[in-house]
């Protein structure tokens, strides 16, 4: 099945933090796959900012390095790494300063798509949507993509939104959560609202439960400051998960349009009921058993009382999902990077094979990562003599397989948002009301916990997070899927 590449009209990308972390591993390697499949024409331009002192040839060298650390492609039919290369210019901007704006703003070509990602620390997006509007770049051409964390809790988010919106409409604001521009993701919303087959079913009158789980193998790395200001409910909850919620859980829009989608996220969100204290459980990863850094150590505050693991219960009160529990989980240090949404359906109401037949049922399994896929696991008879003995056996349809040679190469996230933005599609974005509703209905369950001074409890690296997460399923009779790769 060979993939369409529908080229994009031209257009300028400016890259607020274009030598950081986030552009040199993800955002220019993506730009160079999309320039290589043809969809990024010639005239495109991408333009790094950032506050360090670069000529446009070093920012080239730093750019090309990065391709070649980051870049994941093997065909680059659109052309040469240098023909990407051309395409590339760079401005030493001050956030906080007057240096380089007016350069910038020579650099603008009226007319064409001008996009500008904030790919820099949260506290400067006011700075830029200011600094771009006295420098008369906020026009009508123009989008900003804000990268996570959006607010750190209601109040912020909402002060954010607000500084946003002085200068930019909401049309023009591309909140991304990488998330949603996973292949399997938008597969899901196809899944289930392009065939008859699931739609029906998809209540809790079939569905026994859901359980989504985001399992990283490690820990905080590098950004234990930051990631002790978060932890895992802020950091993952709160974004990622909850849009993977949304997407499971949300009414068929009617049509397939931005705020259509994000309307019908945003009802999910509004109708999750408050999590009870016992139905959520917190972990940071002791060290392992030959020793070495914990959690406490790895973010250098020995009274930390942040979460690399959580797990959670959760309702819907709606005609459609009340009574359906959603297991949630997410963590560091776990025993396989392994990315999922089990969607677990009902056992039949009448087994006619009889109790030894054993007990069954279908599971439709959304694979994030690794090999983005989804299987079905359908009941049937163990091949062979000896009796009408049952078994499940995955319908398995992993993309890149089934995609043929061109599903190897799928867009990753990166890739597949950025064209969005250019084309001017909100789909796949966080609408500003969908973040201040999910901070909303997080604010209260963190708040609980500082206000008790909750601590998290300690789990074995390499496990599947502490006991007490086991617990949280078991004593409802069901029990969590295996985390593997
Ligand atoms: P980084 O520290 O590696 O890079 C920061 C960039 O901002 C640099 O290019 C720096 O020159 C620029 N900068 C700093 N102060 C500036 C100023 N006053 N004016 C102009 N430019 C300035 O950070 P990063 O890891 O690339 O993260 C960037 C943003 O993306 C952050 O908001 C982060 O939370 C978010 N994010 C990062 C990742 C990641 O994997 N790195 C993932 C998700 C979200």
């Amino acid at each position: 099945m060979v993939s369409r590449v529908i080229p994009v009209e031209p257009f300028d990308l400016v890259i607020f933090g274009g030598t950081g972390d986030l552009a040199r591993r993800k955002i220019l390697p993506a730009l160079f796959r999309r320039f290589c499949s043809g969809q990024m024409g010639e005239e495109s331009r991408i333009i790094g900012a950032a506050r360090s002192d670069h000529t446009a040839g070093e920012f080239r060298q730093m750019v090309s390095e990065a391709i070649e650390e980051f870049n994941t492609t093997t065909q680059c039919e659109g052309g040469t790494l240098d023909a990407f290369l051309e395409r590339i210019d760079y401005v030493h901007v001050d956030a906080r300063g007057e240096e380089g704006w007016q350069t910038l703003s020579d650099m603008m070509i009226p007319g064409r798509v001008r996009a500008f990602y904030f790919s820099v620390a949260p506290s400067l997006f006011g700075d830029l949507a200011e600094r771009l509007h006295a420098h008369g770049m906020a026009d009508s051409d123009s989008r900003i993509v804000v990268e996570k964390p959006f607010g750190r809790d209601l109040e912020t988010a909402r002060a954010l939104n607000e500084t946003l919106a002085r200068h930019f409409d909401e049309s023009q604001i591309y909140r991304i959560d990488h998330y949603l521009g996973k292949e399997t993701v938008q597969n899901l919303m196809a899944v289930r609202f392009g065939n008859m087959l699931f739609e029906p079913l998809w209540n809790s009158q079939y569905v026994d439960h859901i359980q989504i789980t985001v399992a990283e193998t490690v820990g905080v790395g590098g950004r234990g400051e930051y990631y002790d200001r978060s932890g895992a409910m802020r950091d993952m909850v709160q974004n990622h998960l909850m849009q993977l919620l949304c997407l499971i859980a949300m009414e068929p829009p009617a049509k397939f349009d931005p705020d259509a989608v994000r309307d019908e996220k945003l009802k999910v969100i509004r109708a999750l009921d408050p999590v009870e204290t016992g139905n959520i459980v917190r972990g940071q990863y002791g060290p392992e058993r030959k020793g070495g850094p914990d959690y406490l150590d790895d973010v250098e505050n020995p009274r930390a009382t942040s979460e690399s693991f959580i797990a959670m219960r959760t309702t819907i009160s709606n005609w459609r999902w009340a009574g359906t529990p959603f297991y949630l989980r997410t963590g560091k240090k776990l025993k396989a990077r392994a990315s999922e949404i089990a969607v677990i359906f009902k056992e039949t109401p009448h087994s006619i094979f009889g109790p030894e037949a054993g007990r069954h049922r279908n599971i439709l399994t959304i694979r994030l990562q690794p090999n983005e896929g989804m299987d079905l696991d359908v009941t049937i008879k163990e091949p062979g003599p000896g009796g009408m003995r049952l078994v499940d056996v995955p319908l398995d349809m992993t993309f890149a397989e089934a995609l043929g040679p061109d599903g190897e190469d799928v867009p990753d996230a990166y890739e597949r948002l950025i064209m969005d933005v250019i084309r001017g599609n909100q789909t796949l974005f966080m609408r500003g009301d969908e973040v201040e509703a999910a901070w909303a209905w997080t604010d209260p369950i963190i708040e609980g916990w500082e206000s008790r001074g909750d601590r998290p409890v300690t789990y074995e690296p390499g496990s599947s997070g502490p006991e007490d997460a086991l617990a949280l399923v078991h004593r409802d009779g069901r029990r969590w899927r295996e985390i593997r790769a």
